[in-house]
């Protein structure tokens, strides 16, 4: 067992407030003359501790900073996370692991790792559902640890919790589900890529792929309860699913189009290029950023537990739906977005004498809110101003990060 995982994963005190509920509900169930909806009370839901052990085990100098034999540990950590589920391996031969060969013949520079739930829906299950994050970081560097705490160990501990929920649900999902873990995203999105070019299964199976990186701080360090999660655009029907999800909870969901970030920059991008709906779930860029300073006490733990919550409900409603959501060219994007960025832009010209932003980006940020302002006053927007506000967001978003 990897260090941190077994002390970790069962504290006595957790276990005795993990096992009551259960047999409350048992309880319940007994003597209640109707069963259970399943999905609500009985399902299984990301844990605090659960989330918390991924992270800190993940950015422990055991795992040097996931590069190199760092990367390695990682990579085995999952694929021994995947076998105590009791899940599939996804690739050919019964492998958890899918090699990613260098230049030169017989190498090879990493691997990403994966495996299957089969869906309950005779019909539904020859679909996918792909939950996945980038488990790689930066190594150690110049003789300093980058744990990457944020980047991406939250997003693989939500994305496990995501696994053991749907595998241990009393409702097991329809459509089928591939859990991955990316390796190589910080050298250029290699491991996603090599991916979508070597699928396990077709890719027009695919009937969704969700994936998130940073989901344990927030913008700047002073968006507080913003989540950012762009792709909607090319699959509207999916928004409601994750209104739905986060309907309740302490967060704030901005939805933005992904050609806000000029680059992919995150492994959404290879699934986006062909043309695969897709969901990617980030906190942003926040001031640890890809130092060393991006270690588990920094992060904003009930955040991501609450955003790892809405993921695990918005892919119960992607395995569940009788539809899978439909690809669009041509992007739908939502008075929403005009809204959400009018927000963030607020929040940066409130602080922008500690963001050290200057007079011509703070010329940029007020034309561009008093722009949103008229838009969001009018109810609509029109391409032209849309293209005006995400160059303005832009040019303020390279200069405080
Ligand atoms: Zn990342």
């Amino acid at each position: 067992m990897p260090p941190g995982s077994t002390q970790t994963d069962k504290p006595g005190s957790f276990r005795w407030t993990d096992r009551r509920p259960h047999a409350l509900i048992l309880t319940i169930a007994l003597i209640a003359p109707t069963p259970l909806h399943a999905g609500e009370t009985a399902s299984p839901t990301p844990e605090p501790y659960r989330l918390r052990a991924v992270v800190e085990t993940l950015a422990s100098p055991e795992y040097a900073g996931r590069s190199g034999a760092g990367a390695e540990k990682a990579a085995d950590y999952l694929v021994d996370r995947f076998r105590a589920l009791k899940l599939e391996p996804a690739f050919d031969d019964g492998e958890y692991s899918q090699r990613i060969p260098g230049q030169e013949p017989g190498t090879r520079i990493g691997r990403n790792v994966a495996a299957r739930l089969i869906g309950s829906d005779p019909k539904l299950r020859e679909q996918y559902v792909l939950v996945a994050a980038h488990f790689d970081h930066l190594g150690v560097r110049g003789g300093r640890l980058y744990p990457g705490a944020d980047d991406n160990a939250s997003a693989v501990a939500m994305m496990l919790e995501v696994a053991r929920c749907l595998k241990t649900s009393p409702t097991p999902p329809k459509r089928s589900v591939l859990f991955i873990g990316f390796d190589l995203e910080e050298a250029g999105l290699f491991g996603s890529r090599y991916f979508v070019a070597h699928p396990p299964v077709p890719l027009d199976r695919i009937a969704l792929f969700v994936t998130a990186d940073m989901i344990g701080r927030s913008l700047a360090g002073l968006c507080g309860d913003h989540v950012f999660v762009l792709g909607t655009e090319h699959a509207p029907a999916i928004r409601p699913w994750i209104e739905s999800a986060a309907k309740g909870r302490p967060l704030t969901v901005d939805l933005l189009g992904a050609d806000i970030l000029v680059l992919n920059r995150s492994d959404y991008g290879p699934f986006r290029s062909r043309g695969i709906p897709f969901l990617f779930f980030t906190t942003g860029e926040n001031p640890c950023y890809h130092t060393p300073r991006d270690v588990p006490e920094t992060l904003d733990h009930d955040k991501m537990l609450q955003i790892s919550r809405m993921i695990e409900r918005v892919v119960r409603s992607a395995v569940d739906a009788p539809e899978a959501p439909r690809w669009r060219d041509n992007p739908d994007h939502p008075l929403a977005e005009a809204v959400a960025l009018r927000a963030v832009l607020r929040i940066l010209h409130d602080h922008r004498d500690e963001l050290q932003i200057g007079t011509a980006q703070e010329f940029v940020i007020r034309s561009t809110l008093r722009l949103l302002d008229g838009v969001v006053e009018r109810g609509a927007i029109t391409p032209e101003e849309r293209a005006r506000a995400i160059q303005g967001a832009r040019v303020v978003l390279f200069t405080v990060l």
